[in-house]
């Protein structure tokens, strides 16, 4: 727990939270990995929060990045564009845009672009998320499917496009960022408890399809992380409730999960495969 008073007001605890959430100068790689330096990674939602941070650490360790993301009619655009130039001074190759996962047809082309510009694919990470919170029975059928079809559909979309050259060069790293909610879950959640545990399945059964031709497929499961749309959008109560259950006494940051995605795309993780790694500090325990 922090010694730091307590915020009077609802907007004062926003506002302390925000200033939580991580700016990053240009830090040192979480974990030096030198095996990855030359490599072509693609990152899904790499505009923001998690995805921004895995795409900057893939890059820091000398692979080429390319990242997609939604952009319908939000900032996204200007982030992406941030994230691009950030990634330009680590000095290697980026390709960015628009690229909705839900659309196989979309993330077809997208790879096709990336094979054509970077090179074949050596690592994936589907990270592309929303959350649509209701109770079920006043949840909408537009809720459902956007939550199922962005974080689960579009996982299966982008692994189902990158596996043809990771099998013909025998070599791959595909990470799914799943939650601590599709291994337990809260009131409402019910879409997006049930997306991350289908992507928990679908790491599995990509681990089990993949593995004989040398390619990894693990996922990470984050606890609440300090991101500022999960800042924006969760009441400030959650959050307290979130770093009181877990056993660290704190969220996390980008970072934390960037760190161990990292881990996994290294040779240090090559006989891991199939595994679901929790990165919450101990909030499921
Ligand atoms: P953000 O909202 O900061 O980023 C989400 C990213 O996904 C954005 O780049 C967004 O693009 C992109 N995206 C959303 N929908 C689509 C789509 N249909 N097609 C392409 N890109 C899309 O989220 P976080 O960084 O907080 O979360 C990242 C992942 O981590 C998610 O899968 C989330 O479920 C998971 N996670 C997050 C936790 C947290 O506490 N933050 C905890 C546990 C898991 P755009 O901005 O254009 O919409």
């Amino acid at each position: 727990m922090s010694d730091s008073p307590l915020p009077e007001t609802a907007t004062d605890a926003v506002e302390a939270l925000l200033d939580e959430v991580t700016t990053e100068p240009q830090p040192q790689p979480v974990l030096q990995v030198e095996s990855l330096t030359g490599k072509v990674a693609i990152v899904s939602g790499g505009s923001s929060g998690i995805g921004r941070a895995v795409a900057l650490e893939l890059a820091r360790c000398g692979a080429h990045i390319a990242f997609c993301y939604l952009d319908d009619g939000g900032q996204s655009r200007s982030e992406a564009k941030e994230v691009v130039s950030e990634l330009r001074q680590m000095e290697v190759q980026v390709l960015s845009r628009s690229c909705d996962v839900r659309e196989s047809s979309d993330v077809n082309s997208f790879v096709s672009e990336v094979e054509e510009e970077l090179g074949g694919i050596d690592v994936l990470v589907n990270n592309a998320g929303i959350g649509r919170d209701a109770p079920m029975w006043l949840m909408t059928d537009h809720d459902w499917e956007a939550v199922l079809r962005t974080n689960l559909d579009g996982a299966f979309h982008f692994t189902r496009a990158v596996a043809p050259s990771m099998r013909a060069q025998e070599y791959g790293k595909i990470v799914n960022i799943t939650s601590v909610h599709g291994i337990r879950t809260e009131f409402g959640i019910s879409n997006y408890s049930s997306s991350k545990a289908g992507l928990i399945g679908l790491t599995r059964s990509s681990a089990v399809e993949l593995g004989p031709k040398n390619i990894n497929v693990n996922a990470v499961a984050p606890g609440y992380v300090r991101t500022t749309r999960l800042t924006e959008g969760v009441s400030p109560e959650i959050l307290d409730h979130a770093r009181e259950r877990s056993a660290l006494g704190r969220l996390g940051d980008p970072r934390d999960v960037a760190g161990v995605v990292l881990f996994l795309c290294s040779e240090a993780a090559r006989h891991i495969t199939g595994a679901i790694i929790t990165v919450d500090g101990g909030y499921v325990l």
